[in-house]
């Protein structure tokens, strides 16, 4: 980095033809909010509120969840943070709530949890929806969602904890809600998906994984699972023109967005903010700060011509190394 992160900080992520590009943060345990802020973090794009949980013994009771989600919203407010209802299951496991299974991947996971307990759901959205009581900084985003009915169905648990909250008196507003599109069928259904949401999140993580048939942990198979595959670019352009057809602003949190060369063709795609680990944000940063969206524009379309992923990384780096 040429420039010092205090001076990077208050500059901001805009190209060298005036493209903005807000960039967001990822966040989860309370030491991230100082070094989001440190770096100048535009707001948080996924808090995922599991890694509390996962340093409990037991489940928070909504008083608990109330005072940490309070804590979240008000070290970043007036900006907004984006809470993800929980992601258990997978490679995300709970102590005190066991789930044992041969293909914990493709298995009970994220909503398809929340929405076999409801009792989970609702103690979690009414304590995010007091924790915002005059801050209204809150945004929820559901994970895992694999079709419209379970969307429908977190819809409807949201507006009965909404409607809960207010008949206790807290007077805050219906937050924003958004779909993380992470899994293939998502991907097909991002127009109905939009349609019914005010916001898209893209989980490249997820979505790479389940794309590719590739374990995002399993090192045997590490070399074959890849952001930058054909496959992936093809399905996150598609999201990007599809939620904008429907007039929906669509992020995305996954480990992509905080890869300067890979953030490039994510805001050439026409992604509306980049949300990633606080660590790569200034580098982000700095890179998009370097270049013409025009030339952003150029290089995706040049590389969502060629089939080989192998050579997808060489011409990109290959590309920016020449911008400097
Ligand atoms: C993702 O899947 O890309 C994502 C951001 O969520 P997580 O890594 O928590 O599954
Ligand atoms: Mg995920």
């Amino acid at each position: 980095l040429t420039q010092g992160l205090d001076v990077l900080r208050e500059l901001p992520c805009e190209t060298l033809d005036g493209h903005r590009l807000p960039l967001w943060v990822n966040t989860g345990l309370l030491a991230d909010v100082a070094r989001a802020q440190e770096r100048g973090a535009e707001g948080v794009g996924l808090y995922r509120t599991e890694v509390p949980f996962m340093n409990n013994e037991r489940f928070p009771s909504e008083k608990e969840q109330l005072a940490i989600y309070r804590e979240q919203l008000a070290a970043f407010h007036p900006l907004p943070v984006t809470m993800r209802t929980l992601d258990i299951g997978g490679d995300k496991s709970l102590s005190y709530f066991p789930i044992k299974e041969s293909n914990p991947f493709l298995g009970w996971r994220g909503i398809r949890v929340t929405l076999d307990h409801p009792e989970i759901f609702l103690v979690q959205t009414r304590a995010m929806l007091k924790a915002s009581e005059g801050l209204n900084n809150l945004r929820i985003l559901l994970p895992m969602i694999s079709s419209i009915h379970e969307l429908d169905e977190a819809l409807h648990l949201i507006h009965r904890a909404w409607g809960e909250v207010r008949d206790e008196g807290t007077d805050v507003p219906m937050p924003p809600i958004g779909v993380m599109v992470e899994i293939p069928a998502a991907v097909y259904q991002t127009r109905e998906l939009a349609r019914m949401v005010d916001f898209l999140s893209v989980g490249s993580n997820d979505l790479t994984q389940y794309l590719l048939a590739v374990d995002r942990n399993n090192p045997r198979v590490a070399d074959l699972y890849d952001y930058l595959h054909p496959a992936v670019l093809q399905a996150l352009s598609k999201v990007v023109q599809d939620a904008h057809v429907e007039g929906k602003p669509v992020s995305i949190c996954g480990e992509m967005a905080g890869d300067p060369s890979a953030a490039v063709l994510l805001m050439a795609m026409g992604f509306d903010s980049l949300s990633m680990n606080a660590t790569n944000l200034p580098k982000v940063k700095w890179l998009l700060r370097q270049i013409k969206m025009s030339k952003a524009r150029e290089l995706l379309d040049q590389l969502m011509q060629i089939d080989n992923p192998q050579i997808i990384h060489s011409s990109l780096q290959l590309a920016l190394r020449s911008l400097g």
